[in-house]
């Protein structure tokens, strides 16, 4: 009998262990966003400012699982606010409306520095010298589930009025690229059709970025871009959402692409901006495309 009453109550322990997360969790959801909290998206993240109400809505449901999951860690004295958290999970958060996805299963904490941060790298050169050096770094995506980010350049992206740059976008571009188990360009697309269209769309505009890069012509897409077929894709996740008119117009087929992978049309939310509509690099078209 003793025996049996101490499975039970074993069990019952097993079982709060298990649903205690789950209700914490749906307890969170339930509570609306704070107002203060609301205002900080509204200020710091264009593209929810032009969202439809259920958009925005899908948003802060987001924003709220991402808050409660994830821990913020603020390095070299800084102290983490409220502004800190809400901004980097809103801007997080919009690479996953729309799709059926959980909200960065990877991902644990999140390191914030108040401006650019030195990070040792060894670099070995063709006799095989390892000489260490020590590199500025706007942000970093880890495969251990951290990302480090600048504040400084957070919070940058999120006030300008029309930008091409946004450490987070970019950071959090990588941990869905290496959602698939290894960071490549290519996140998970789930059918074999899907990851041939992915590879010839994005190894093509690629090559044009690579070309124009060399060349010195300026395209819509980062320079930075050009590095590696990584940080192709994490740079045009960030053109994709920051100046989603200019792709459209300028890398068609990679924005088809990436409408049909992040389930969402940008340009819904954004004004064209005026400094990169076509003209400004439109000689470009006839000799690349
Ligand atoms: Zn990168």
């Amino acid at each position: 009998m003793d025996n049996l009453l101490l499975c039970i109550v074993l069990a019952l322990l097993v079982l709060g262990a298990w649903l205690a997360p789950r209700w914490r969790l749906r307890r969170a959801l339930a509570r609306p966003l704070a107002p203060a909290h609301l205002a900080i998206i509204e200020r710091n993240v264009a593209q929810y400012r032009g969202m439809r109400p259920a958009r925005r809505a899908e948003l802060q449901r987001l924003v709220k699982h991402f808050l409660h999951h994830k821990t913020f860690v603020g390095c070299g004295g800084l102290v983490i606010t409220d502004e800190m958290r809400v901004t980097i999970a809103a801007q997080a958060c919009l690479l996953l409306l729309g799709r059926p996805t959980r909200v960065y299963p990877g991902l644990y904490s999140v390191l914030v520095y108040p401006g650019a941060f030195l990070v040792p790298r060894n670099e070995v050169d063709a006799a095989g010298v390892v000489t260490e050096t020590r590199q500025d770094l706007l942000g970093e995506s880890w495969g251990d589930g951290r990302v480090v980010l600048s504040w400084e350049h957070v919070r940058r992206a999120g006030n300008a009025a029309e930008g091409t740059h946004n450490v987070v976008l970019h950071e959090f571009a990588h941990q869905l690229d290496s959602e698939s188990g290894s960071t490549n360009g290519a996140p998970f697309l789930g059918s074999a059709e899907r990851y041939r269209s992915w590879s010839e769309t994005l190894a093509r505009d690629f090559a044009i970025l690579r070309r124009d890069t060399a060349w010195g012509y300026r395209d819509v897409l980062d320079p930075y871009g050009a590095t590696n077929p990584a940080e192709f894709f994490a740079v045009a996740t960030e053109t994709f959402f920051e100046l989603p008119h200019a792709l459209a117009v300028r890398h068609p087929a990679l924005y088809a692409e990436f409408q049909a992978y992040f389930r969402v049309d940008p340009r819904e939310w954004l004004d064209a901006p005026r400094a990169q509509e076509p003209e400004t690099w439109g000689t470009l078209y006839g000799q690349w495309q």
